[in-house]
């Protein structure tokens, strides 16, 4: 894969690369295993690339952040929390999730309470944020087709524009 080759001697080309890689992310820590394990670091294509740029961009801001850790060592807890599919137990047609649009992000250093609040207070840096979940110790945000930025609280049901 490109990331894993640099480009050969021989080729005198210049590459010219219009896909966004992540800075921060591996693809495999924003799938499952089981998808990982089918397309290796092709898993990319399956989200979506405002996400991939918010990623880097809260990493860049916030500190280390895990989506899923089942890679890295066997107490890894998460497989779900980027691209979810329909075997997981957690699965719904219409999660944003479902179309790699979605991602839970746990910080090392803030809470899912402080980030909101900090992503709020600072809309102008996260522009392609449109939907947040309120009231979750994780920080879920997703890029959906919607009025920016809905704040929505999974125990009300209620959404709120911040
Ligand atoms: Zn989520």
């Amino acid at each position: 894969m490109y990331w894993d080759q640099p480009p050969t001697p021989t080729d005198k080309r210049p590459k010219k690369i219009y896909m966004y890689i992540p800075k921060h992310f591996y693809p495999k820590e924003l799938v499952p295993p089981d998808i990982f394990n089918q397309r290796g670091n092709q898993a990319i294509e399956l989200i979506d690339e405002r996400v991939l740029i918010t990623l880097d961009k809260l990493r860049e801001t916030f500190g280390t952040c895990v989506i899923n850790d089942w890679m890295f060592n066997d107490e890894g807890r998460y497989t779900q929390s980027g691209l979810r599919t329909s075997d997981s137990d957690v699965y719904s047609p219409t999660s944003q999730h479902t179309f790699g649009r979605a991602m839970d992000c746990k910080f090392k250093d803030y809470s899912g309470e402080e980030i909101r609040k900090h992503v709020i207070e600072n809309k102008a840096l996260f522009p392609y944020i449109t939907f947040i979940e309120d009231d979750v110790s994780w920080f879920h945000f997703d890029v959906r087709n919607c009025e920016r930025i809905t704040l929505w609280s999974p125990n009300t049901k209620k959404a709120v524009l911040v």
